[in-house]
């Protein structure tokens, strides 16, 4: 791989589907830290191949970008899989050309750690194309755990996932610098290196304090690969572009700044909630000459020259195909624009925005907002009622102290103009136990 940052962005623009690196031994595969580490040009023969036995008009991914500077070239559209329903889907993306897959220990398949483990699905439809396939999985390291425990959470993914490696392992969802300080997180990085178990590690997070940890993490030389919510819904630009109403939006204003930190930096970029919670609604509300959008969301967030590539819940192979179209497309188009503006207008009054804390200190009940109001999200939006459940569940109380309180503590917290007490209490009397 070009090592300059104009190398890396000319690499970023070719396709990589024509040479042959196969044959290579797992060793030398993990020893390697150039591109032919990874097979990725076996991956492209073998690609080449499955493509050709597709129905014409299906969707296949058309680009493949580096992560970083690890040496990992993947799918600029991948593989999400909160909410995954089965192995079916992993080999339909796979089929259509996707290498990148991500995971969690935590991902169950009726919700958050419901001992059902979605991992057991991407072992099973991809233990027999493990050097065609970049593989990350996260734990959800908390600041006391020590590195034996998150060995054990380690090879018990491996077991599932049916491989004796990961490519990417991320500490999951990292709301606090305790958390990512662990001494005993950076020990077990250093130890799995060493025994081949990982390749490289980071951190994921969506949470109020998402910049704050993922500054920190840029700034020491904590993380290979970063994994942030990010979408149009939180991004300035988005509403510089049709909008003077600055006061919208500006919590997520330096996002793009990390994003560029860290690519400056080789740490590989890739976003997530890109949809701004468009999975549930009639999606078919929001087209406009031929654009649609989830294509058009994708879009807006591989727009962004410094996002290596994005994943997303693949929940059904028509969710799957409908982000699939998105690959190799980068540019904004008018009538995406238009697109994405009708969804805000519509959706905006209910949309807690990820990686936003504003409204942090306003309950003096303590109630965290943001994620009652995620879970909110996962059960209204992404009708995932399990998944609210049990991370509603974690909670404690939730938003319990909310059906008691006039919501006058809270009342005008939200610079989005979310009306909270409203939307906390319905998300109380919809997941208490
Ligand atoms: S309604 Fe009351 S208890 Fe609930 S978040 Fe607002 S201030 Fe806190
Ligand atoms: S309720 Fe509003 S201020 Fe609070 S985290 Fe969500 S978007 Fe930010």
């Amino acid at each position: 791989m070009a090592g300059s940052p104009k190398d890396r962005e000319a690499d970023r623009d070719r396709p990589e589907l024509d040479d042959d690196g196969a044959g290579i031994d797992r060793r030398t595969f993990l020893q390697q830290g150039g591109r032919a580490a990874l097979g990725i040009g076996a991956f492209g023969v073998a690609y080449a191949a499955r493509a050709a036995s597709l129905p014409a008009d299906a969707p296949t991914i058309q680009k493949y970008v580096p992560l970083g500077k690890t040496g990992l070239m993947i799918s600029d559209i991948g593989f999400g899989s909160s909410g995954c329903p089965s192995a079916d889907i992993v080999r339909h993306c796979y089929d259509r050309g996707m290498n990148y897959f991500d995971t969690a220990e935590g991902y169950g398949t009726k919700g958050w750690n419901d001992g059902g483990y979605v991992e057991n699905f991407l072992g099973e439809a991809l233990h027999d194309k493990r050097d065609k396939v970049v593989i990350t999985t996260k734990y959800y390291a908390e600041a006391k755990d020590d590195r034996k425990l998150i060995m054990t959470k380690l090879e018990e993914s491996l077991q599932r996932l049916r491989t004796d490696y990961v490519d990417v392992y991320l500490n999951h969802s990292v709301n606090d610098l305790d958390r990512l300080k662990n001494p005993e997180w950076f020990e077990f990085v250093e130890l799995a290196k060493k025994q081949g178990k990982i390749r490289f590690s980071g951190m994921s997070g969506h949470g109020g304090q998402l910049q704050e940890c993922a500054e920190y993490a840029i700034d020491h030389d904590m993380a290979d690969v970063i994994l942030c919510s990010h979408n149009f819904g939180s991004d300035p630009k988005f509403y510089e572009r049709f909008m003077k109403k600055f006061d919208w939006v500006a919590n997520q204003a330096g996002i793009r700044r990390l994003f560029k930190k860290a690519h400056d930096k080789g740490i590989g970029v890739i976003a997530m909630k890109t949809q701004m919670g468009a999975k549930l609604n009639d999606l078919s509300a929001y087209e406009f000459e031929g654009a649609a959008l989830p294509e058009a969301s994708l879009r807006w967030v591989l727009s962004d020259p410094n996002v290596d590539a994005a994943i997303i819940s693949m929940t059904s192979t028509e969710v799957a195909d409908s982000y699939i179209r998105a690959s190799g497309k980068r540019g904004m188009r008018h009538s995406d624009l238009r697109v994405l503006e009708q969804y805000v207008v519509a959706n905006s009054s209910d949309y807690c925005r990820p990686g936003c804390s504003g409204c942090a200190s306003a309950c003096p009940a303590g109630v965290p907002i943001a994620d009652v109001l995620r879970q909110r999200m996962y059960a209204k939006r992404y009708g995932n009622q399990p998944l609210a459940r049990t991370g509603y569940a974690a909670l404690g109380q939730g938003a319990s102290a909310c059906l008691g309180c006039s919501g006058e503590p809270c009342a005008n917290a939200c610079e989005f103009g979310l009306e909270i007490a409203a939307l906390t209490r319905e998300t109380a009397s919809m997941l208490r136990a």
